[in-house]
Order: structure tokens, then C-alpha cells, then sequence
């Protein structure tokens, strides 16, 4: 595809394209081949490790939207797109989560200029596999909640941190590190036991910046601190946790030879 850089008469397609969680191998094939193509990219550079910017073209603009308000990163969207067939911006994770992707798309929807959405790896599922974790486990917990704490952002009056907590599920705990001692005192209010597992991970899948501290409620906002680690982490809070080391573990019915699947019928030794 051709790029141009002067003025057009139809606009380009801004994609909002899922950085993933910093290793640049983990933007999707489909997210690498846009950057490839892309005009221009703005990424943000609070949270997107710069090295997943290696599959631009050396071509490419590209610019940090750190420093920018709402205006300024819109008025920068709404001009490449006049200039270039593919714009880029690139967010951290999967964009659909924690970002304001619905802020931006709106004024691009009203200047008519199309817009797609490439999802990425949330940093959920990078901290679970950095720690080597499944976050649902048979009969234990089939259900995993992607929260934060309310701090600025308010959160919506159904979904209180407590109330959420107490449904003993598993949680994924984004944007509230900072405030790791408070999230503790409210898992303890949810009626979490001080000796419930729990893992933070910083910077999950960032090469040689990774880091994974397990500990219990009782623990873990000492050993957060001891760390340093306030920004970038992702706790995790789950019944599931440790699973590996436990010894008796229920067996899934997806590879049990008893139970028939729609692929598989079941073993007739095993009836
Ligand atoms: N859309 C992103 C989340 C953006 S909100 C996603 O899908 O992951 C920013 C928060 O995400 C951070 O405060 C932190 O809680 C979490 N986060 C982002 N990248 C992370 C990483 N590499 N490791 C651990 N947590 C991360």
C-alpha cells in the first residue's frame, strides 16, 4: 500500500491496536503487520514499552501522546488521518481495557473517519502466565473479575471493590497498586483470609524488568514496599493460585477419559 503525507481526499483508518504487555513479540501478527503499514503511530508512552515500536517502518512518525490532553491527541488523530491510509495508536494491553478508546473513536465517528480495533494481551494474562497461574480452576473458580480500586475514576456504586471481592472468585487487580494496603484491608473486609494467596507482578513479560512477588494478605503490601513496586503491577487474587503445588487437585471433565466429548466419546473401559 501506498503511503502519502500530503493531504487527501479520503481519510486513512486510525486502528487502535493492543501493544500487549510489553515484549515486543507479543502484539499480534495483526497488530505488528499495521505498524508495519502505519503512516504514523502515536503510542503511549507512560505504559507501551518503546521496543514494541521495532515493527514500525523506518518511515513512520511517531510520537509519545505522554504529554498531551484529550484535544491535542484527537487533533493529531484527526490530521494524519487526512494524511496517511494507516494511522496507529498503539495502546498498551488490549485497548478495550482501561483506556479511553471510546473518547477518541467518538470524534473520529463524527469526522467519519474510519476506525478499527486490533486487540492485544491484557496484562491479566501476562502476570498469570509470568507467574506461571491459571485463573480459573475445575470447581474451584470458573470466574474471573477484571477490577482496580476507585480512586479518581469512580467506580459505579454496584460494583464496590468489597462487593466484588466477596464473591471469592478469582481477581484481577488492575491500576491499584499504589494503594496495595487498601486493597488488602478491603479483601479482608470481603472476607479473604489473611493467609489467602496473592501475587503481584510488575511489568509483566518487559525484558529484564519483570517481576513476581507472591505473598498472603498478610504480606503483600510489605513485601510491595520493600520492592519499590508502585506503578505497573497487576494483582492477582484467586483461589486458584499455587494450583500446581497442590496435591489434590480436581480433574477436569475436558480430559477426563469417562466423561464423552463432542469430539471424543468416552473410553469404554472407563464407563
Ligand atoms: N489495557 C491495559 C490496561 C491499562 S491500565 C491491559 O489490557 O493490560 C494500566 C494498568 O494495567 C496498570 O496500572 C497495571 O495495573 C496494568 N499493567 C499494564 N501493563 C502491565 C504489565 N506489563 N505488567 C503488569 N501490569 C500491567
Amino acid at each position: 500500500m501506498q503511503e502519502t503525507s500530503s493531504p487527501r481526499r479520503l481519510p486513512g483508518t486510525v486502528w487502535f491496536v493492543g501493544a500487549g504487555p510489553g515484549a515486543p513479540d507479543l502484539i499480534t501478527v495483526r497488530g505488528s503487520r499495521l505498524l508495519a503499514q502505519a503512516g504514523a503511530i502515536l503510542y503511549t508512552g507512560s505504559l507501551v514499552a518503546e521496543t514494541v515500536l521495532q515493527w514500525a517502518a523506518p518511515t513512520c512518525e511517531i510520537a509519545d501522546s505522554k504529554s498531551l490532553d484529550h484535544a491535542q491527541v484527537t487533533a493529531w488523530l484527526l490530521d494524519r488521518a487526512q494524511r496517511h491510509d494507516t494511522v496507529v495508536r498503539l495502546q498498551t494491553g488490549d485497548p478495550t481495557l482501561y483506556g479511553v478508546l471510546a473518547e477518541l473513536a467518538r470524534p473520529l465517528d463524527a469526522a467519519g473517519i474510519p476506525v478499527g480495533i486490533v486487540p492485544g494481551v491484557s496484562s491479566a494474562m501476562a502476570a498469570a502466565a509470568a507467574a506461571g497461574e491459571c485463573l480459573t480452576l475445575p470447581e474451584i473458580t470458573q470466574t474471573v473479575i477484571f477490577t482496580r480500586l476507585s480512586e479518581r475514576t469512580q467506580m459505579p456504586e454496584r460494583e464496590s471493590f468489597v462487593s466484588l471481592a466477596a464473591h471469592g472468585c478469582t481477581l484481577c487487580i488492575f491500576l491499584s497498586i499504589e494503594r496495595i494496603e487498601a486493597v488488602v484491608e478491603q479483601l479482608g473486609q470481603a472476607g479473604w483470609a489473611t493467609d489467602a494467596p496473592v501475587v503481584v507482578v510488575h511489568k509483566a513479560t518487559w525484558p529484564d524488568e519483570e517481576r513476581v512477588l507472591r505473598g498472603t494478605l498478610a504480606d503483600i503490601a510489605a513485601q510491595c514496599r520493600a520492592a519499590q513496586i508502585d506503578r505497573q503491577a497487576l494483582i492477582l487474587v484467586s483461589p486458584a493460585l499455587g494450583a500446581r503445588a497442590q496435591p489434590a487437585l480436581t480433574p477436569s471433565k475436558l480430559y477426563d477419559a469417562a466423561f464423552p466429548r463432542r469430539f471424543r466419546p468416552a473410553r469404554p473401559d472407563t464407563a
